[in-house]
């Protein structure tokens, strides 16, 4: 499978009277086509700064420092601004932790969904309004015709992220971001939200880039995964490698406070927190929260480099207690 996306050493930096938070730092991965692909660390790791960098709405004080970021053979940071919209509307779309939010509050959900197949499918109105009809019902929105005459305050949580994930589908994407599109959602009506993301993908062909803190929730629907330390990355690999054979400890620190209910004693929790991004160590990042940490940990960055097929990892301890003597 080929990518679709590639994010290249990229780097974003937010200006502030302390000097500049280094929220991402020199980062690396891919979202191949048709894919699930996790993004997961701690709040506050880079996860929705990374989103907004590959949809070019970091605006300053923020600023991209360093890097690329290809999609489908073309690097979005050199185009101009009009084409990056068309990117945004059309080919790249976002489905938020704040769905409510985003819809527009005086317009019905259903007029805002036919306006985009009306602006970008170049469809009649009658024609978008059927197509409408057509995407709430593939969202598994029950009654279409009477919610879609319905505003944003009239539906629930749930149904306002179905409603977002159909305005998200409405121009073909070629790319989904979805950013904690669950938080705040009741637990079961979560897990029909992921369903729904997932079967949806399968079915338009569309990749998406899933977003969470909790990776607990990646093993329902992803197929690799990407974690995230401090603006960092530090493994990437196929979502079974991640659960049965992580490598970096800051994974298995998260696998291991996965919640379980099979295991008696409470969840262990990650020692430390995530290190100031105004002054972060100059190595690895996690140094400080590491049972691993090794003599170049504190002043080198480990590269982040194949360990098998599939596997990266930005680790200088991973191998080296085997290797000692
Ligand atoms: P996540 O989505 O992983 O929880 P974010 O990507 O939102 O984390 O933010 C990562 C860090 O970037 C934050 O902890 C903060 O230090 C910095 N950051 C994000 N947005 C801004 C901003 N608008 N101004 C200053 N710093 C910011
Ligand atoms: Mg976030």
């Amino acid at each position: 499978m080929t990518a679709l996306l590639t994010i290249s050493d990229l780097s974003v930096a937010f200006d502030s009277d302390a000097g500049a938070i280094k929220a991402v730092d020199h980062i690396n991965f891919d979202v191949r086509r048709g894919e699930v692909m996790g993004l997961v660390g701690e709040s506050g790791s880079g996860k929705s700064v990374t989103t907004l960098a590959i949809l070019r709405l970091i605006h300053r004080p923020g600023r991209i420092t360093s890097g690329t970021i290809r999609f489908d053979g073309i690097d979005l940071a050199t185009l101009g601004e009009d084409e990056m919209r068309h990117v945004r509307g059309a080919r790249i779309a976002l489905v938020s932790q704040t769905p409510r939010t985003a819809l527009n509050p005086v317009i019905p959900v259903g007029r805002q969904i036919a306006r985009l197949f009306m602006l970008h499918g170049g469809l009649s109105r009658k024609d978008a309004e059927r197509r409408t009809l057509d995407m709430l019902s593939m969202v598994r929105i029950p009654d279409p015709a009477r919610r879609a005459r319905q505003y944003a305050h009239q539906l629930s949580g749930g149904m306002c992220q179905r409603v977002m994930i159909a305005m998200a589908l409405a121009t073909s994407p070629q790319l989904l971001l979805a950013d904690e599109p669950t938080t705040g959602l009741d637990a079961s009506i979560a897990v029909r939200i992921l369903d729904l993301l997932r079967e949806m993908g399968e079915q338009t062909g569309a990749a998406i880039l899933f977003i969470t803190h909790d990776l607990g929730v990646v093993a329902e629907i992803c197929d690799r995964v990407t974690v995230m330390h401090a603006g960092q990355v530090v493994e990437s690999a196929p979502v079974r490698t991640i659960f049965h054979a992580p490598a970096h400890p800051y994974t298995r620190a998260l696998v291991r406070s996965i919640p379980r209910l099979d295991r008696e004693v409470a969840m262990e929790t990650i020692p430390g927190s995530v290190p100031s991004l105004l002054a972060p160590p100059p190595g690895c990042r996690y140094i400080d929260r590491c049972p691993l940490s090794i003599e170049p940990c504190g002043c080198a960055r480990p590269p982040f480099e194949a360990i098998a097929p599939d596997h990266f990892l930005a680790c200088y301890g991973y191998g080296a207690d085997r290797a000692a003597p």
